[in-house]
């Protein structure tokens, strides 16, 4: 497994490797490695016949009030897990390779980067659909393998590839949860033990959801409120946003009536974890 930190370095392995008619897959993470990542990293494998893993914290997607200088990172362990599952280069370059003085130049998706994380997080998404726009320049893949757990952050991926003709096939990869339902994260590690136990509150509230229309409800409103009072049944919980939107423009909805998502964030102690479900409409 090679491991490259400049960019003119992966850019020439990356035009090698499509001279020779290979067929490169990308999964672009933050590093602190759990299986829901390696098992987007073994999707990957599938869609190409080189893969390649970037793990850049990216100081653009943090405002400064967030947890940048925080977020946990563990190189030595990335590396022998990204070695075990034969992936063949790890894009690992520093914050001064990838923002050199004088940078200046952003993307951003507008409408679907304004809502749900978007609110609470300005800037965010431009900071995301920039590195993202960045990575697919340096590591030229044809496919990239992104997590549903990120739903907001996949549908912008789609939007930026579809606006700026970018040449790449976006592959969404189910949430990977731990056996009581927690969305894996690498937030996680922020939770203490009661905090972990409280965490489960989100996956209930999504389930709490389903049943519901399931059963057939169909208005917002009150499946909204039920997931509310769900999560705040936990008392260490506090609800960032719970939200209905339609799954591909992101826009509200008032009724379910086609497959419909239901995206959470909300804080626990110290870690904002996020969490979604695509909701389909009961028969009734
Ligand atoms: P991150 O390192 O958090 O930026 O995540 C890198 C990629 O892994 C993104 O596409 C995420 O959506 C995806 N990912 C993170 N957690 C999970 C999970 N539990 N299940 C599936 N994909 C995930």
């Amino acid at each position: 497994m090679r491991v490259i930190e400049q960019i003119s370095q992966m850019q020439s392995w990356s035009e090698r490797e499509r001279c020779s008619g290979s067929r490169i897959a990308l999964v672009p993470t933050m590093g602190f490695l759990h299986e829901g990542h390696l098992s987007l990293v073994r999707e990957a494998r599938s869609k190409g016949t080189r893969l390649a893993v970037s793990i850049f914290v990216n100081p653009a997607q943090f405002a400064p009030s967030e947890d940048y200088a925080a977020y946990p990172r563990d190189l030595d362990r990335d590396r022998y897990l990204l070695e075990r599952e034969s992936v063949d280069v790890v894009f690992c370059p520093s914050v001064a390779e990838m923002y050199p003085e004088r940078y200046q130049t952003y993307v951003d998706v507008e409408e679907m980067g304004a809502p749900l994380c978007g609110a609470g997080r300005p800037g965010h998404f431009r900071g995301v659909a920039t590195v993202v726009a960045k990575l697919f320049n340096i590591v030229r893949p044809h496919v990239a393998v992104f997590g549903q757990k990120d739903f907001q952050q996949l549908q912008i991926i789609r939007r930026l590839a579809r606006d700026l003709n970018l040449d790449v096939e976006i592959v969404a990869h189910p949430t990977v949860r731990e056996k009581d339902g927690l969305a894996l994260s690498s937030r996680n590690s922020y939770l203490d033990p009661s905090e972990r136990q409280a965490a489960l509150c989100l996956y209930r509230a999504l389930k709490v959801a389903e049943s519901l229309v399931q059963r057939g409800e169909n208005n917002c409103a009150t499946i909204l409120s039920a997931v509310t009072a769900e999560i705040t049944r936990e008392p260490r919980a506090r609800v960032d946003y719970a939200e209905l939107r339609d799954p591909e423009s992101l826009k509200e909805v008032g009724r379910i009536e086609r497959p419909t998502l239901l995206a959470l964030a909300v804080w626990i102690g110290k870690a904002r974890l996020i969490d979604n479900i695509i909701l389909a409409p009961g028969r009734n």
